[in-house]
This record gives structure tokens, sequence and C-alpha cells, in this order.
């Protein structure tokens, strides 16, 4: 068995002990006769591992009892329609565009309502976040709206936006677990997992209860609604069972390491790894601005889009994964997520140095 260093932006690397214990777990979960895939999502045995799974999460966020956990399906691109259908009661709602996927919340929400973008980095291809400390928030916004991690352009608000009161949303796909969060800041949070939690087809929402109301927008689906959810402990109809039991075993490996704050160390040691090569490389160079960088996903270019497109094939042929840079921006991108090991990032950065060594 070779297991190669993926450095995708998602689906993305999950922990080994993670994928050796489900393999374990494959053809007989816990004496049950069955897979957790085979079984009824109504049954003890699963209610368990939904009920463990949301306990572990909330210990790990430490996520107020006046929040509630949902585990939905759709991704986090149904989010960029439900938010606004279960949230916009003025039929308002301020964006801070700092990306494709901020851009994409941004639009879906005009369908619904006024959506204001009060704030955009597009002026320097989403390369910084923009000062967020004063901006013109709409006085009858029903949120403000931001991705916190940036998964394409590889930058992270260190700061968050100053809403003046108004209920703060983002989505927190590509920085989910990645570091401690002060859930109290936020009305709801929300991400797909397939970055840094577990298999797609699972979406984390936690949401403020007094923003789970029966009032959505007339034609709201019914499986678009908070409430019908929060009611039915995430079992209103058959949940993404199997992911879910993933996610499970992603927080209790976290668990294990420490948790959050040492998650964060980790993460910060590793980044590190590339970016200070990045910084003193003549060949290659990081896109994002230094207090912005995303410690999750890193883009760099040599300038050159052949040399670009030779580094990527080398580094394939080396055992360093999906280096390539979104499809919209060219270029390179190291997603290291929680999962990456830092020998990953050490060896990548080791076969940069080669490579700029033959080609500078
Ligand atoms: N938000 C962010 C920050 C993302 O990175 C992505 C996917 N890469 C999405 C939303 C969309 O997620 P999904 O494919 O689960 O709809």
């Amino acid at each position: 068995m070779a297991r190669i260093y993926n450095f995708s932006a998602g689906p993305a690397v999950l922990p080994e002990e993670v994928l050796k214990e489900a393999a374990e777990e494959m053809l007989d979960y816990k004496g049950s006769g069955m897979s957790v895939m085979e079984m009824s999502h109504r049954s003890k045995v699963y209610e368990n591992i939904l009920n463990e799974a949301e306990a572990d999460l909330r210990e790990l966020m430490n996520i107020p009892d006046n929040y509630k956990v949902l585990f939905l399906q759709g991704g986090a691109s149904s989010q960029f329609a439900m938010i606004p259908m279960n949230l916009m009661k003025n039929r308002v709602a301020d964006f801070i565009v700092t990306g494709q996927w901020a851009k994409k919340a941004y639009q879906e929400a005009k369908i619904y309502g006024t959506a204001n973008k009060i704030a955009s980095s597009e002026d320097k291809t989403f390369s910084y976040i923009p000062d967020c400390s004063d901006l013109p928030i709409s006085e009858n916004a029903d949120y403000v709206y931001i991705c916190e991690n940036n998964t394409i352009y590889g930058t992270k608000f260190k700061t968050l936006p100053n809403t003046k009161g108004k209920t703060l949303v983002a989505d927190i796909s590509s920085c989910f677990l990645s570091e401690p969060v002060d859930v109290t800041k936020y009305g709801l949070l929300y991400g797909g997992v397939q970055k840094n939690v577990g298999p797609a087809g699972v979406a984390i929402v936690i949401i403020r209860e007094d923003l789970i109301t029966e009032d959505t927008l007339p034609g709201t689906p019914t499986m678009f609604k908070y409430k019908i959810h929060a009611d039915n402990g995430s079992l209103y109809n058959t949940p993404p069972a199997y992911g879910i039991y993933i996610c499970g075993k992603v927080f209790k490996w976290l668990k294990k390491l420490g948790g959050l704050e040492a998650m964060k160390e980790i993460n910060e040691k590793k980044a590190a790894v590339l970016y200070n090569y990045l910084d003193e490389s003549k060949l290659f160079k990081g896109t994002v601005v230094k207090e912005d960088r995303s410690l999750m996903n890193v883009p760099f270019v040599t300038g050159d889009e052949e040399l670009d497109a030779k580094f990527v094939k080398e580094a394939k042929a080396a055992g360093f994964e999906n280096l390539k840079g979104h499809r919209t921006v060219g270029g390179m991108r190291a997603s290291i997520y929680n999962a990456m090991p830092i020998a990953g990032v050490e060896k990548l950065v080791e076969f940069m140095k080669e490579f700029e060594a033959k080609n500078l």
C-alpha cells in the first residue's frame, strides 16, 4: 500500500487512523453484524453514533447550549439558498465578497431579496481581506455574510468584521476545526465537511436558536427549513448516515490530539514550513498578502504558466498530488488541511527546492 501526499482542496486527505478504523468496522460495526452504511438511521446503534458525533463537536468547538447543530445534505452550496430562505426576514443581507464562494452565496441571495456587496477584494484578484472595521452595514440588514477562509485564493479573516450589531453568518467550509472559534460571535456558521472533517455529502450548520423560526420565505421547501431539522434532531429524513459516522471519528481523532488549540499549533507550524520557503524562494511566490494568509490553502506561482505546468506534472510523478491551482486562477495551490502530516509539507518544500535549483 502506498499512500501519496494529497494536497487536494476537497474532497481532501483524512486521518489515516480514521480510515483504518472505518475499514476495520466495514463489515461488522461493533457487533451489529452490519456496516454503518447498511443500518437504519433510526436504530439504537445509529442513534448513538449521531449523538456522540454531536456531543464531540460541541465539546471541540465549545458550542453553547443555545445553538443547534444540524447535520444536513446538499453541500455547502445549498446553504447559499437555505440561509436567505430562513434568515432574510426583511429581505436584506450584506455580503463581504472575498472570493468565488462568497460571490456565489451573494448571487444566490439576490434571488430572495436585496443582497448588498458592502466590501470586496475582487480589485486585486481576491488576494487580501478588506478592512471590515467600519463598513456601511445596511440599517435593515438581516445578517452580514462572510466566507471565512477562501479555499481558492488562500485568504482568511484573522479578525471578524464589525457587523455593528447585525447577525454574522459565516461559511467555514475550508477552516472547519482548524483552530478554536468563538461560536458566540456568530448567528450561524456552516460548512461542507469534505475538506477538514469528513467525506463529501454532509453539511454541518451551527445556528443560534432564536434564528430558527417558522417564519421562512414563502415557497421554502420543507427540506430547506432549519426548524424541521432542528425539531427532529437531524433525523427528519434519512441523514447522510455514513458520512456523519466518519465525521464522528474525525472529531474523536481531534479530541485525542488535544482539541482545536493543539490543532491550531500544528497547523501554524505546518503552514510556516511552506510560507517561510515561499518568502525566500527566488522561483516560487505566494499570491496572498502576508497578514491574510490562510493556514489551510496556500496558492503560489512561478510567474510562468509553462513552468507552473511543468512543476505540477513533476510533483505528481514524485507523489505530490493535486497541486494544480483552481481552474479559475491557475498556478499552484497546496491545501494542507488538518490531516496533512507535517512531513508531507516538509517533503513538498524539499521537492520545490530541488525544482528551483534545476529551473531558475
Ligand atoms: N464554500 C467554500 C469555502 C468552498 O470551498 C466550497 C467548495 N470548495 C463550497 C462552499 C461549496 O461546497 P459544496 O461543493 O459542498 O457545495
